[in-house]
């Protein structure tokens, strides 16, 4: 695991012991809350310390129509009330969405279309089976005229640790195919989708908490952990540190995406495991810790809000949404799991320290 885990104590606490963080508006820009009891026992993580969410769609049923986006976003607004959090919702991308379908997503202040390539992660059954074909680019052609923003799970279905690689080439196509369509590379985990970001004006990506402090060695190097397998999958320490290195520097085309995807431990801890790291609840905190330990907390803002902010144009949606969030250096242990149903969801780093704490209101 990252130095930034070796010495999380010490020097570095006793160093930091009267700094205090002040984030205006973060911003989670991918995010699964779920539905049902899970949706319940997940989404106060997330809207306790996030203004807004962009909150995926692969629902089962995934979220495929207006209708049921306005009915998900209701319900969030409903069991998050009180904590001034917005869910930024998104739309199912499939073959049989039309014009009229777009026009009125837009209207009703859908701004994010997703895009699954059939059997790349959890709720993909209903994917995309073909990207670039003429039905797609159609969707895709009026998507940008109405003024849509694309979301993707880039991935391939080739080898497992090249499928982002192997699905660039589909990124690059549509940015050059849609100049006026802004993309977004979601979770980005391989070091060479960063170069894309540079050749083209109209890509942008977001960047989870897992992919800048984890390589796949923490994922089964030694013992397996389950609660670490992610789509995609975790990658090299050259991509890991690459991918820090970006987040750190608040890249003008990144923004902080947690991926936060719960799953029951009974299903986890499975033969069949599915992909998705739970780390709503320390998401910011955590963030805020790696900032400081690589003295980069000037660049935090810019990466959990400012950032997503403008290449979302955020402004209409927060509207005078004001949340501030603080923390302190104080340590506090993360715990192993929270209960849901008749089982748990393992949070990310449970059991390990966090270097900073929020100062609850
Ligand atoms: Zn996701």
């Amino acid at each position: 695991m990252s130095a930034f885990f070796e010495r999380f104590f010490g020097d570095f606490l006793q160093s930091r012991e009267y700094q205090e963080i002040t984030l205006s508006n973060p911003l989670d820009m991918h995010l699964h809350l779920r539905q049902g009891a899970m949706l319940e026992s997940v989404l106060p993580f997330s809207a306790r310390d996030f203004a807004l969410g962009v909150v995926m769609p692969n629902l089962n049923p995934p979220i495929m129509t207006t209708a049921l986006a306005l009915q998900y976003r209701d319900e969030i607004v409903r069991l998050s009330k009180g904590l001034d959090f917005v869910p930024f919702m998104t739309l199912y991308l499939h073959e049989n969405l039309d014009k009229g379908e777009l026009t009125h997503a837009y209207a009703q202040g859908i701004r994010i279309l997703k895009l699954y390539p059939r059997g790349a992660t959890t709720g993909s059954e209903n994917g995309v089976r073909e990207v670039v074909s003429e039905r797609i680019l159609e969707i895709l052609h009026v998507a940008q005229d109405l003024g849509f923003m694309l979301s993707i799970h880039g991935e391939s279905n080739g080898y497992c640790m090249d499928r982002e690689f192997e699905f660039l080439e589909v990124y690059e196509f549509l940015a050059r195919t849609f100049p006026r369509l802004k993309i977004i590379i979601e979770h980005v985990s391989d070091r060479r989708s960063l170069e894309s970001l540079e050749r083209y004006e109209n890509l942008y990506a977001t960047i989870t908490l897992h992919h800048i402090l984890l390589s796949l060695d923490d994922v089964l190097g030694n013992l397996m952990h389950p609660d670490l397998f992610c789509k995609p999958m975790i990658k090299t320490p050259k991509d890991r540190d690459s991918l820090l290195a970006c987040a750190l520097s608040a890249h003008p085309k990144v923004s902080f995406g947690s991926d936060s995807a719960p799953h029951l431990q009974s299903k986890k801890y499975s033969a069949s495991a599915p992909g998705g790291i739970f780390s709503a609840p320390i998401a910011l905190s955590m963030l805020a810790s790696v900032f400081a330990y690589h003295n980069k907390l000037e660049n935090l803002q810019a990466f959990v809000s400012d950032n997503a902010y403008k290449n979302y144009e955020l402004d209409s949606v927060l509207g005078d949404t004001h949340k501030v969030i603080k923390f302190c250096a104080q340590s506090w242990e993360i715990p192993q799991s929270i209960a849901c149903e008749n089982s748990a969801i393992s949070v990310l780093f449970g059991g390990k320290q966090c270097v900073f704490g929020r100062i609850s209101k």
